[in-house]
């Protein structure tokens, strides 16, 4: 009998609340793949930044990122430090979810991120979601996903996460943020979100994340032969 020979890396990108991390989380748990969810980063910069009083202005965020030790540390889903303190399960709150795409649109954020996440890509067997994975990160990646739904479904899907959040988001209030972030992280000069041009577009409005995951295993599956 023949090894699997998988894809390697593999590249998930979409909008806020698209079912990235499930995603990534179910090829880690079948396949053995290394999992970073890069949205966790700027957040974590996001965090760091207000913590330090640090506005999203690309100047400040230099001399912030230059002190910043920001580290992936974990396997086979990667949690984010700042330091000796794993940020991870704070990333969720209010205050870094209204402000992350401001930070993450700033070139200088993205440059030390990319560095950092072509870095993880490397080390191994690895599946990165994002914005701009397949098209400015992995630009290589043999296998690249762009997973689509409605605003109106990602809005259920995030409120009906709370475990997971930590915290209850009001429908609406889920609706709005994620509303605020997509047009920002679609707008923004610096590797705006968008589908890279090999990508196979998943429109999962009508799915259940079980039906993506399922939809998704065949493909890997199908490319590894
Ligand atoms: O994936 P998640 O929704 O947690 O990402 C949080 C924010 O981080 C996004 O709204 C976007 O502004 C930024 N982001 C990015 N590029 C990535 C991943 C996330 O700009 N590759």
């Amino acid at each position: 009998m023949t090894a699997l020979v998988l894809p390697d890396p593999i590249a998930i990108d979409g909008p806020a609340a698209s079912g990235k991390s499930t995603l990534g989380e179910a090829l880690s748990a079948r396949f053995g793949y290394r999992f970073l969810d890069t949205g966790l980063m700027y957040r974590a910069v996001t965090l760091a930044a207000i913590r330090a009083g640090v506005a999203p202005v690309e100047d400040a965020c230099a001399t912030l990122l230059k002190h910043l030790e920001l580290t992936l540390r974990g396997e086979p889903i990667a949690h984010v430090y700042l330091g000796p303190e794993d940020v991870t399960p704070l990333l969720r709150d209010d205050a870094v979810e209204k402000n992350v795409s401001k930070y993450a649109a700033l070139p200088v954020v993205r440059t030390a991120m990319v560095r950092q996440q072509r870095a993880f890509a490397l080390q191994g067997r690895a599946v990165l979601a994002g914005r701009d994975i397949g098209t400015v990160v992995l630009p290589e990646a043999p296998l690249k996903f762009y997973l689509e739904a409605s605003e109106a479904a990602r809005a259920r899907r995030r409120s009906a996460q709370t475990g997971e959040w930590g915290r209850e988001q009001h429908h609406d209030e889920a609706h709005r943020d994620i509303a605020v972030r997509d047009e920002v992280d679609s707008a923004r000069e610096a590797s705006p979100m968008r589908p890279a041009g090999d990508a196979i577009i998943i429109n999962t409005t009508d799915m259940t994340l079980d039906e993506v995951v399922h939809f998704v295993m065949e493909k890997v599956l199908c490319f590894a032969g």
